[in-house]
């Protein structure tokens, strides 16, 4: 049964230039686990395609243009990036994509605001799901979504006072391997057929995870997304093959395989 990483970046440079992979593409191999790797801006972007196509058994590429690129790219090239992508059948959704007002103040939410809407309306026209970063932003996506049809992905969720008016309006919520008592609370909450797991590779990892170490960042890799498998099953009382079954349907639901 498969593991299944919703959420990486497997072409930032802390995996360095390609050989770097080899070991963390093994390491997906021997544990079964497959990732959705990220684009953040337009080089981002292709370098996602140009790992699937070496990768292709392990590796899906999502697409888009997330907060910290927006004010600095050119959102129609990247609107017709998208599209030939598409029509090459070689995205399985959009994403990065979202609002940041932890970054990044008040005064750049009108720009933001502009790159993701034109995005979340590509998803809709597309049937593709978008993939959503809401870093102190969770209110703000959340009342947009609405004018929006289409699968949206709260990825690194960790809002447990957001859940429930998350889960309300249809989002999936993708857990970070990053242990915290809120991921308890949401994993408490939220159907399992509204879950998936994801690392943010190379973010999201401290050393210790699930060992007990210093607790110092570490770089993350998609076969590590097994941790949230473990922390998801005895917590809704599943046998961890349940868990992995019904994320492979969610996944399947979500992206376009
Ligand atoms: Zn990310």
């Amino acid at each position: 049964m498969r593991f299944i990483d919703a959420h990486c970046h497997l072409d930032h440079d802390s995996f360095g230039t390609g050989a770097d992979l080899t070991p963390i593409i093994a390491r997906m191999r021997q544990s079964n686990t497959m990732a959705i790797t990220h684009g953040t801006h337009a080089a981002s972007n292709k370098a996602q395609l140009d790992l699937v196509a070496r990768y292709p058994d392990v590796l899906r590429a999502a697409c888009g243009l997330d907060p910290f690129h927006a004010a600095n790219e050119d959102l129609d090239a990247h609107l017709a990036f998208l599209e030939a992508a598409h029509t090459a059948k070689k995205l399985a959704a959009i994403g990065e994509i979202g609002l940041d007002l932890h970054y990044f103040g008040p005064e750049t939410l009108a720009r933001q605001r502009d790159v993701f809407e034109a995005q979340l309306a590509f998803g809709e026209k597309k049937g593709l799901a978008c993939v959503i970063h809401t870093r102190k932003a969770v209110d703000e996506v959340l009342d947009t979504l609405p004018s929006f049809k289409g699968i949206h992905v709260l990825h690194f969720f960790l809002e447990k006072k957001h859940a429930a008016k998350a889960l309300e309006r249809g989002c999936y919520l993708s857990l970070p391997t990053v242990k915290s008592k809120d991921r308890t609370t949401i994993i408490k909450m939220a159907p399992l057929d509204r879950l998936l797991c994801e690392t943010d590779s190379p973010y999201g990892w401290k050393s210790g995870t699930g060992t007990g170490g210093d607790g110092k960042s570490e770089r993350n890799e998609p076969s590590n997304v097994h941790e949230v498998y473990d922390h998801i099953a005895p917590t809704q009382n599943k046998d961890l093959k349940d868990v992995q079954e019904q994320i492979a349907l969610n996944y399947g639901k979500v992206f376009q395989t």
